[in-house]
């Protein structure tokens, strides 16, 4: 496993169309260690492979316990709609409130190449749609209503 640098806003791949996977092998698998490490370093509970540098449809969560990977992950289905206070790790220090739905019911595949098919709701949905958004070249802020920026000093106090 290795580290990989993640990606900031600025940086144009962040804003392009990731292309779908087609192949479940060996670089795959690497790709998804190496997002989890990449993500578990930065303290993130998501991360999506255009943030290091990689423009194809992979992301890694890990939300209260459930750590999944999900290629070609597609939206079948959302109910309701929430408010709640995001971060990016690919946008630093910024902080926003974003509008998702409550619940949605995801499709894709496992790193194996299994299909799979997941019922989400609370930040786990909340996780999903905003990685699933990365993927489509699309940042929380063009989401977001109140953006703050907190300083690191700031943030260590509150
Ligand atoms: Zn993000």
């Amino acid at each position: 496993m290795a580290l990989r640098t993640v990606r900031e806003h600025g940086d144009e791949i962040l804003r392009k169309q990731a292309r779908p996977i087609k192949r479940f092998d060996q670089a795959l698998q690497r790709l998804i260690d190496d997002m989890f490490e990449t993500m578990y370093y930065s303290h993130g509970i998501g991360l999506a492979a255009p943030q290091v540098g990689v423009p194809k449809r992979a992301i890694v969560l890990d939300v209260d316990g459930v750590k999944l990977a999900l290629i070609n992950p597609e939206i079948l289905g959302s109910e309701g709609e929430e408010s709640s206070t995001e971060g990016c790790l690919s946008v630093p220090g910024v902080y926003g409130e974003v509008k998702r739905n409550a619940s949605i019911v995801v499709r894709g595949h496992n790193p194996d190449g299994t299909a799979t098919e997941i019922q989400a709701t609370a930040l786990l949905a909340r996780c999903l749609q905003h990685e699933i958004d990365h993927l489509d070249g699309i940042l929380f802020m063009d989401k977001a209503t109140q953006l703050e920026s907190v300083t690191a000093s700031e943030a260590d106090g509150a």
